[in-house]
């Protein structure tokens, strides 16, 4: 039987590549792919053909999110690193349905998951591909590869030296994931240290040699300047978290350094709200507003802002350099207290930086999927790609916070929420 067209009409739209909104707008698909968008009234099925319309006069349709960092198998729930691996891979599997579906009803609708322990990964990615499970469409890099004691050696795939990088890539490979995540220096995991890079840039560009082999992207985790400079060199494709740490810990953005990453092409998520632990910040300013914080908690809250101020000013940093286009938008869910359902907080982050409210929404649509490599298949609303949208009540190009008040959520031509 043929499948039902859809037409989602909607106060105004923004298509993800666009410089404005459309007005009056609606979208029509069959199945799970967009046919065309355009005006109401414009836009219709093919005469007499039977026609399901859904009507949002007040909302704004955009593409669905893509979120390229999150951590399914952590729960999020403010526990260390060292306390969540006590959890078996039996429960990670579990703990990580649970966050596709959370991400999924947020708006969410594409995610990586950057590095799960032993097989969970792959199961996670089974388990969507059967049905078990509702999420987002998921791409795995399985574990992620780190160095003897390195950030998340607790996986199951520490390697040292370019043969041991190597094998850790073809056997993620081979078990099924989707691009390569390595951890280019220290991160909160206990010992290590993220002023330092833990990988040379020969251990790198064997990993991402070898990614390539088989049509694979890579991803470093890169706190330490020196982990920055060494994925720029060996032509990793997306930097996370890029910090400009020195071995001392302080924060120094280096000119240089920027400049040869920005000539490497390569993109970069800046984790915000993992950088400045926003939820709990939004959370002590709600408090600070009802005076009820206790004095332990203004210490928190005043090294909260000043953290994020930190992290900010390396993103006005970034943004004068000239990465705006080459931003993309992770969460690291699952981490500490990230929980799942908030990749917003990203994009409203990215605004107080200084980046256009337009623009950040790209960071988490068109540019996400060109990052993530499904620029084919996702991050816009045009003819031929996959239907996949967020409707949310009020106008996110003049208030990026009216990203949070979600209405509708259609994951390839289905609707989810
Ligand atoms: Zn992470």
């Amino acid at each position: 039987m043929e499948e039902r067209f859809i037409i989602l009409q909607c106060g105004q739209l923004y298509d993800g590549v666009s410089e404005a909104a459309l007005a009056n707008a609606a979208i029509l698909w069959q199945g799970s792919r967009l046919l065309a968008v355009g005006r109401r009234g414009e836009v219709a099925p093919p005469a007499g053909a039977p026609c399901t319309v859904l009507d949002f006069p007040s909302a704004t349709a955009l593409p669905g999110l893509i979120d390229e960092h999150t951590h399914l198998s952590l729960p999020g729930d403010g526990r260390s690193y060292e306390e969540m691996v006590r959890d078996s891979d039996d429960l990670m599997a579990i703990i990580g349905a649970r966050n596709l579906a959370l991400h999924l009803r947020s708006g969410v609708t594409t995610l990586r998951d950057h590095g799960a322990r032993n097989q969970v990964g792959f199961a996670l990615k089974e388990a969507l591909r059967r049905g078990y499970v509702q999420g987002p469409r998921g791409l795995f890099s399985g574990r992620s590869i780190t160095c003897t004691g390195g950030h998340f050696h607790f996986m199951g795939a520490a390697a040292d030296g370019p043969d041991a990088v190597r094998r850790e890539v073809r056997r993620n490979i081979h078990d099924g994931a989707d691009y390569v995540k390595i951890m280019a220096s220290g991160g909160g995991t206990a010992g290590t240290l993220p002023g330092y890079a833990s990988y040379s840039e020969a251990e790198l560009r064997v990993a991402v040699e070898e990614a390539r082999r088989f049509g694979k992207l890579t991803v470093a985790h890169c706190r330490a300047t020196t982990s920055i400079l060494n994925a720029a060199r060996a032509g990793v494709d997306l930097l996370e978290h890029v910090q400009f740490h020195d071995a001392d810990l302080a924060v120094r953005f280096d000119p240089r350094v920027a400049e040869a990453l920005l000539q490497s092409g390569a993109y970069v998520s800046p984790t915000l709200q993992a950088g400045t632990q926003y939820a709990s910040l939004l959370g002590l300013r709600a408090k600070q507003e009802r005076g009820e914080l206790t004095p332990a908690e203004k210490e928190r809250l005043a090294w909260n802002e000043s953290y994020q101020e930190e992290r900010l000013t390396i993103f006005r940093r970034l943004l004068e350099c000239g990465f705006a286009g080459r931003i993309v938008a992770g969460s690291d869910s699952g981490c500490f207290d990230f929980a799942f359902g908030h990749l917003q907080y990203d994009l409203e982050l990215m605004v107080v930086g200084g980046l256009p409210n337009r623009q950040a929404i790209r960071a988490a649509t068109s540019v996400a999927a060109k990052a993530v490599g499904l620029a084919e298949r996702i991050g816009s609303l045009q003819p031929g790609k996959e239907a996949d949208l967020l409707v949310v009540a009020g106008d996110p190009l003049r208030d990026i916070s009216a990203l949070r008040q979600v209405v509708a959520v259609v994951k390839g031509g289905e609707r989810v929420v």
